[in-house]
């Protein structure tokens, strides 16, 4: 395919306000991709070169893109600048300079998408000294041999600022779309990505194979699982109930979230965004070494700074602060990690994820029976809602977040949220059980004292699953630091659109939209029903329609920005609804 079709494609797909015209646009442009192609466009729709767990990032600051620009169009540097700073745009300044280029076109042939790919893997691959001008150089080759609007999203690609607001979901239906003609194999086809975490691969095995090929997909080591997650309830005896009377209950740990692979001696680590972590842990890549003995092996579980002569565990912010600090080999020394593992999902050659609980666990518990480094969560089962409000407490007292409590027959659900893990946490007390973490999708400008940072608060939005879209639930407005303010401003306007996106269901209009990205973490006091959010939105008997809204939200969290999570992994509507239902249980049980 020319890449000219696909920038025209993503310039309509930009435009477009439906996300249902979404879907049809990225089918049209899936359908029409070549043999060994569809997978670069699956990753160039998704803003990557590949799925982030390889760890590959474009190397490329702004400044690079801007002086590519330049030595591909005439125009200094200096003027490359002031064009981007009046546009806010490095797409927009390259179409527009690439427009009105002083130099004569070298434009011999177009490019195609694997070309342009191709090239922008090189352009990652370049380091070492030299490197910035091999990277500028080739930029601006394919600066010069392109069109203004192919030359919008060769700016954009590597600045990670497509703003085509195309998420995982919207891709796999649109492979669904383009196997079956509707969402028919939609199901299937998350399950495959669920296990490998790979939508480029995805849709290779889709071209060449069909379903059947995408249905006998299995786990393999290196390709990151996708996490699952746990649902909260606020007391021992719902959560017991749910279990159906019996339950594991485990120790929580607030540390970071790690999925160990290994084979061999080859060990790789993944977080929970499932990006490659490896290099960040040598203490426990050291320590799985030496412990666990297995010769190939998928496990998961937190890590965290735990003081064995004091009993103590170390919040881990301090530990990844302490780490930056001092660098990471000092810290290695000072104060290793332990990691607790909680999940088995592969070992020797087998896919463990259908196994229930009880037996994945068990497994784990053998293997890791001599760790002093990687060993078993402390855990208890139970079918007593007093033993489990008792673990919970000394769980407390002993410094940890809470407990989780485990369906002793169900498989490991990868990539969902259910109710086979329960949550339960200390943050409860008449007011909202949990914080939630809402996806920007627009801000507003300073008033009054604020007015200087030009910067007034934050449009907060969830994620419905089932729609696939986001729905506004809140105005935050209050809890940011002023270097927050600047920072939150300085990001938000480097992803801003010029309408509402596609995915974004709003009745609020925030001064600027900014494509669904980045999440925060909010408190509020609770959840309130509202005419102005579309949470939930749904037509009462008066003929009324009403959301969900939070009541009092303020930010939380010393770094504005949660990294660990992505647009889609904000809190959906379907728990602020399960919330609102717990709190009203609560504010009954409490009057
Ligand atoms: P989530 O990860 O569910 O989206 P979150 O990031 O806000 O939500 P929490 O609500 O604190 O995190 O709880 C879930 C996380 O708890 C898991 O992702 C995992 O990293 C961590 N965790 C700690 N101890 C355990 C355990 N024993 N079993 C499973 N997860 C645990």
């Amino acid at each position: 395919m020319q890449f000219s079709k696909l920038a025209e494609s993503y310039e309509r797909l930009e435009g477009v306000s439906s996300r249902l015209k979404m879907i049809e646009l990225l089918t049209g442009t899936l359908k029409e991709s070549g043999a060994g192609e569809i997978s670069k466009i699956v990753y160039m729709t998704q803003g990557t070169l590949l799925p982030p767990f390889e760890g590959i990032e474009f190397g490329v600051a702004e400044k690079m893109a801007q002086e590519a620009i330049a030595v591909a169009t005439g125009f200094t540097k200096g003027q490359v600048e002031r064009e981007y700073k009046k546009s806010g745009d490095l797409g927009l300044t390259a179409q527009k300079l690439r427009s009105e280029s002083k130099l004569k076109s070298m434009r011999q042939s177009s490019n195609t998408v694997s070309e342009v790919y191709d090239t922008m893997m090189r352009v990652a691959k370049t380091s070492g000294p030299g490197s910035k001008e091999a990277k500028i150089k080739m930029l601006a080759n394919m600066f010069a041999s392109s069109t203004p609007l192919e030359a919008k999203y060769i700016a954009r690609y590597p600045l990670g600022q497509l703003r085509l607001g195309v998420g995982d979901a919207t891709i796999l239906e649109a492979l669904s779309s383009m196997a079956t003609g509707g969402r028919g194999a939609k199901a299937e086809l998350e399950a495959a990505y669920n296990i490998c975490s790979d939508l480029g691969t995805i849709a290779e095995t889709l071209v060449s194979g069909g379903m059947p090929a995408i249905t006998a997909m299995h786990v393999s080591i290196f390709k990151p699982i996708r996490p699952a997650l746990a649902e909260r309830l606020p007391t021992a005896e719902e959560i017991l109930e749910r279990m159906n009377g019996i339950a594991a209950v485990e120790h929580k740990y607030d540390g970071f979230r790690l999925q160990v692979h290994k084979s061999g001696k080859k060990i790789r680590l993944f977080s929970r965004r499932l990006e490659d972590v490896t290099e960040m842990f040598p203490d426990i890549i050291e320590a799985t070494l030496n412990e666990v003995h297995e010769e190939k092996i998928i496990f998961e579980g937190e890590a965290i700074a735990y003081n064995e002569a004091t009993k103590e565990f170390l919040p881990f912010q301090e530990t990844i602060q302490r780490k930056r600090k001092h660098g990471i080999k000092e810290k290695v020394e000072e104060l290793p990690l332990h990691l607790f593992a909680f999940d088995l999902m592969y070992l020797g050659n087998k896919d463990w994820l259908r196994e229930p609980y009880k037996r994945r666990r068990e497994e784990l518990e053998r293997i890791l029976a001599k760790g002093k480094r990687i060993l078993p969560t402390t855990k208890i089962i139970t079918s007593s809602p007093k033993a489990l409000e008792t673990f919970f407490e000394e769980a407390i007292a002993e410094g940890l977040e809470g407990i989780m409590t485990k369906d002793l027959e169900a498989p490991y659900i990868a990539g969902a949220r259910k109710f086979s893990w329960i949550k339960l946490k200390r943050s409860y007390k008449g007011e909202l059980s949990d914080t939630v973490d809402l996806v920007i999708v627009g801000y507003f400008l300073g008033r009054g004292g604020r007015a200087e940072f030009k910067f007034g608060g934050l449009l907060g939005a969830v994620y419905n699953q089932k729609r696939d879209m986001f729905e506004t639930i809140s105005r935050i407005g209050s809890g940011f630091t002023e270097k927050q303010m600047v920072e939150l401003k300085e990001l938000l306007d480097k992803i801003k659109v010029k309408s509402k996106p596609a995915r974004v269901d709003a009745i609020v209009e925030p001064d600027f939209w900014v494509y669904p990205k980045y999440v925060v973490t909010v408190m509020a006091d609770e959840i309130t029903k509202s005419p102005t959010h579309t949470c939930g939105r749904e037509r009462q008997e008066d003929g009324t329609d009403v959301g969900y809204a939070l009541r009092f939200p303020r930010l939380v969290g010393e770094t504005a920005i949660r990294q660990d999570k992505s647009a889609e992994e904000a809190t959906t509507t379907k728990e602020i609804i399960e919330m609102y239902g717990e709190q009203k249980k609560v504010g009954v049980k409490g009057s």
